[in-house]
């Protein structure tokens, strides 16, 4: 077991001496002592460091090494995995107010961003510059170096890839304070161990990103979103796989069942998704939105697409064309969260991924393990690339009863989603929440792996004690 030692006054006067933007005891937010997940677990750190520059983290940073206090680096507090939780107190060192988007490289492509700038800010301005940030994660809230740090994925992951697709280079600060750069804005490399790509998905175990060179692309000329209604969830998904067999890439691929769009629709105060088609109840959606370099483009794809859609047993196809009915029928998909939480006292989620063909079979194992335990399970997700969101509800359960029903609910449905080749996290992250279920899934050898990968980063083993593979 790693030691650490509590913060004293010396500590603190150290760390004032190189920060004029500390936080101590009740000037702290509560804000700090969890992400979006309570549920596995708060702890208010002992201060808080809202930096503002590189220079700022690498001096707190040298003070808190020297000393081995434990530092948990936050972005926006978004995470669902139990990430930027300060398990063993500490320092917090929140990145959100280096928010500065630097300068775009329009030769190269990139553009150079602090680690703090929200993603909404950069996807924002990316388009009035004709310009596309391609990675497009449900909360747009988060910054973009806690993106980089959980390899955030997103709707549009199906076609351009994950946060990962679009890093070219970073700065880092090192447990030591050192600060050192990883990548560069070339768009290849072989040039030995890919640090960059250690850092990605690290979940603050590694280092603090601080600044970061993000790969954009020319934005599509034109975009549209199909609302696919179906009788029955296995049918809608039977169609996904067709897209690519029929050489069609879509940027999303969301499937939705009703009870929760119905739920969502109510939570919003907005009602876009039919019902019922032709007196027939229906069950389950796919939302699809297509992109094209011109409008002839896209409307031939909106052909082929609505064909094949029919083809699979669609019973309509509906087509939002404008920005208003495009963000309408997004609308309701992008607040399911919201309203999950609103309307449940008891809940946990996951995003396992697994591959595309054993969706259906993996939904009907998850949904008879839930209802054998007693849990009500709502799951959506990302058809097109297999991560599927799942949660696990209850408004009638105690807490405890809860807590053990959902650890056997995940026992079980993570060891079928390995024996299916899935993985554990498709782009939330391993944080505190699911070690267990990564040693499970990964086996001993490679945790060990990754824990010395973290102790030669981290020899004290100070950054984010706690999480990914570094058991307390
Ligand atoms: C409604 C909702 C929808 C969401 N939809 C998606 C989705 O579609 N796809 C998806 O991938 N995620 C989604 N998320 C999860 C979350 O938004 C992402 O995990 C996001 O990347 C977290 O960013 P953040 O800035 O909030 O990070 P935080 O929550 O602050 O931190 C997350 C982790 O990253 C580390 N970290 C943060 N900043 C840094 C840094 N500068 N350097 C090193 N480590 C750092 C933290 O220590 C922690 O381990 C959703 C969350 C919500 C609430």
């Amino acid at each position: 077991m790693d030691k650490y030692n509590t913060l004293t006054q010396e500590i603190i006067d150290e760390i004032k001496a190189v920060s004029n933007h500390v936080f101590l005891g009740d000037a702290i937010s509560p804000d700090y002592e969890r992400d979006e997940m309570p549920i596995y677990g708060t702890h208010k750190p002992d201060l808080v460091v809202q930096a503002r520059s590189t220079k700022e983290v690498s001096d707190v940073m040298k003070i808190c090494y020297e000393h081995t206090i434990p530092v948990t680096a936050r972005g926006a507090g978004t995470g669902l995995a139990g990430g930027c939780v300060p398990m063993q107190g500490g320092v917090v060192m929140d990145i959100s107010q280096m928010n500065h988007i630097l300068n775009y490289d329009l030769e190269n492509f990139v553009v150079n961003v602090e680690a703090g700038v929200l993603l909404k800010e950069l996807q924002e301005d990316c388009i009035t510059k004709g310009l596309m940030y391609p990675p497009d994660p449900g909360e747009k809230y988060a910054c973009l170096g806690g993106n980089v740090a959980t390899n955030a994925g997103g709707m549009r992951a199906v076609k351009y890839g994950t946060t990962r697709d679009y890093v070219r280079a970073m700065t880092v600060v090192l447990a030591n304070g050192e600060i050192t750069h990883f990548g560069a804005t070339v768009s290849k490399t072989s040039s030995g161990y890919s640090l960059l790509n250690l850092m990605i998905g690290s979940e603050g175990t590694l280092g603090i990103i601080t600044e970061l060179t993000l790969k954009i692309i020319p934005a599509p000329k034109a975009t549209a979103s199909l609302i696919v209604p179906f009788t029955d969830l296995q049918t809608a998904l039977s169609a996904v796989p067709k897209f690519k067999m029929a050489h069609m890439n879509p940027q999303a691929i969301e499937f939705m069942e009703s009870d929760i769009v119905k739920m969502t629709e109510n939570f919003i105060n907005k009602t876009v998704f039919p019902k019922e088609y032709r007196g027939q109840d229906i069950r389950s959606y796919l939302l699809i939105t297509l992109d094209g370099g011109s409008q002839e483009d896209l409307d031939q794809q909106i052909d082929q697409a609505s064909r094949l859609c029919f083809e699979n047993h669609a019973m309509e196809v509906f087509i939002a064309e404008t920005p208003t009915q495009i963000s309408n029928a997004w609308a309701a998909r992008s607040a399911f969260y919201e309203a999950i939480t609103d309307e449940i006292k008891l809940l946990d989620e996951c995003d396992v991924v697994i591959p595309i063909n054993h969706i259906v079979d993996f939904l009907t194992f998850v949904n008879k393990i839930g209802k054998d335990l007693g849990l009500d399970i709502t799951c959506y997700g990302h058809a097109g690339d297999g991560n599927i969101h799942i949660y696990q509800c209850s408004n009638e359960m105690s807490e405890e009863e809860f807590m053990a029903k959902n650890e056997q609910f995940f026992d079980v449905i993570y060891a079928k989603a390995v024996e299916y080749g899935g993985e554990v996290s498709g782009e939330h992250g391993i944080g505190s929440s699911k070690m267990k279920y990564l040693e499970n899934s990964i086996g001993k050898t490679n945790i060990d792996l990754m824990e010395g990968i973290k102790r030669v980063f981290d020899p004290k083993m100070i950054l984010n004690p706690g999480k990914v593979c570094h058991r307390l």
